[in-house]
């Protein structure tokens, strides 16, 4: 449970075209690791990249490596079907299943990678889900109601249990906040910080007080110019990011200069 990623040299094409290039990063366990940047500079890229959900796209690769503690993802015979159940992932508009319960959407992946699992071992795990997700109190009494009745910010906690429930060793949040309100997003925000006991939680996020507020380490991306690949300008500790970067260019996007 929650692991080391190790990014070696990573670039990352859609076809001819060179989306990210040269990402070296090193992503440590227990703890939240930001991606900020101006649009379209790579970061939900990267993120994709990172449990092999960017070659699910027609035509897309990378080359380089992405380890999790010492094992190469991309290595031969890695099952990419496993990578992802090991690296959960979140998206930014809450997806619960319309049709299935507040519970099946809990057991929704587990059943996926063809798990048999005794119902009182099911009970259990989601209610251990639900409540990893700070969601449990307010739907314990309406397991069997439909996922899609809750709002968008217990949506997205619903979300976050069926990715915790398969018990992945690194959790991938693509802007998770931004279809939510502001208090669903502080929700969400203190779940991140207590989820980061137990796992590797990386974060794309376009609002940087945000990532300022949950994250320990930042990476800054940029791009040079439209076309040109995206590039990581700086990464280090989350308050050195946003007191006193290293880049002109860190210094100019968070300071609301461009962006
Ligand atoms: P960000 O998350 O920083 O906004 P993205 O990772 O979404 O940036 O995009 C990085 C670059 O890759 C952009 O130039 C974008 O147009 C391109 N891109 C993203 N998704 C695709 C895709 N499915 N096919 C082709 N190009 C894509």
């Amino acid at each position: 449970m929650s692991k080391r990623i190790d990014i070696r040299d990573l670039d990352i094409y859609y076809g001819d075209f060179k989306a990210v290039a040269g990402v070296n990063m090193v992503i440590q366990p227990r703890s939240v690791t930001a991606m900020i940047g101006p649009s379209g500079c790579g970061k939900s890229t990267v993120l994709r990249s990172l449990n092999r959900m960017h070659e699910v796209i027609p035509g897309a690769y990378v080359d380089g490596q992405v380890l999790m503690d010492d094992e190469n993802l991309y290595g031969k015979g890695v099952d990419p079907v496993n990578v992802r159940r090991k690296i959960g992932m979140v998206f930014q508009r809450p997806n619960p299943f319309p049709t299935m319960s507040i519970r099946e959407n809990v057991l929704a992946g587990v059943k996926l990678n063809n798990k048999k699992i005794k119902k009182a071992d099911a009970e259990e795990l989601v209610e251990s889900s639900l409540r990893g997700a700070n969601l449990w109190n307010e739907v314990k009494d309406r397991l069997d109601k439909p996922g899609s009745g809750l709002s968008g910010g217990q949506q997205q906690r619903l979300c976050i249990a069926r990715t915790i429930a398969v018990k992945p060793d690194v959790v991938l949040m693509d802007e998770p906040c931004s279809a939510l309100d502001p208090i669903s997003t502080l929700a969400i925000e203190d779940l991140i910080h207590e989820l980061k006991d137990q796992y590797t939680i990386v974060i794309v996020t376009h609002n940087m007080q945000q990532a300022a507020r949950v994250s320990d380490m930042t990476g800054f991306f940029n791009l040079e110019a439209t076309g040109k690949p995206g590039q990581l300008v700086e990464y280090d500790e989350t308050t050195h990011i946003f007191n006193n970067p290293s880049q002109k260019a860190t210094e100019d996007y968070i300071s609301g200069r461009f962006g």
